[in-house]
């Protein structure tokens, strides 16, 4: 596990015009040392031992915050459970079926600027592919 100077959370946080809180700063640094795209659930359960403070009602608002301010990008790649990235590189994402892993992947080519009717602008390209993951296939 890297280990994430405070000095430089912080400054990550105040160049997106964010103020560091306490709570803010642990958030950032999980994100960035869990590259594992976690949920609110996974951030709460990797934190509350250390921060019994802090709520799921503060995670998501705190995550909601970084994806306005583009931070973290919001992956709904399950039906149920939303995601956070980040890494906001554009890039796609593989997740398991089996295990429920969210892989990167980095050499899929996501320029569809050719594909949409002249005139329109694209904002945002999201590309999920589902599957069982190597590991998997593996162990069955
Ligand atoms: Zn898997
Ligand atoms: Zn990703």
């Amino acid at each position: 596990m890297e280990n994430t100077r405070v000095e430089d959370l912080r400054n990550i946080l105040k160049e997106k015009g964010i103020q560091p809180s306490y709570h803010r700063l642990k958030i950032l640094k999980y994100l960035m040392e869990n590259k594992v795209h976690p949920t609110v659930d996974m951030i709460y359960r990797g934190l509350s031992a250390e921060i019994p403070t802090l709520s799921k009602t503060t995670i998501y608002n705190t995550l909601n915050l970084f994806a306005e301010k583009g931070l973290v990008a919001v992956l709904t790649i399950g039906e149920r459970e939303t995601r956070y990235d980040i890494n906001v590189q554009p890039h796609a994402h593989f997740k398991c079926e089996s295990c429920g892993r969210v892989y990167d992947l980095w050499d899929v080519k996501l320029d569809v600027s050719g594909a949409v009717p002249e005139g329109f602008e694209i904002s945002r390209v999201e590309l999920y592919i589902k599957g069982i993951c190597a590991n998997c296939r593996k162990g069955s």
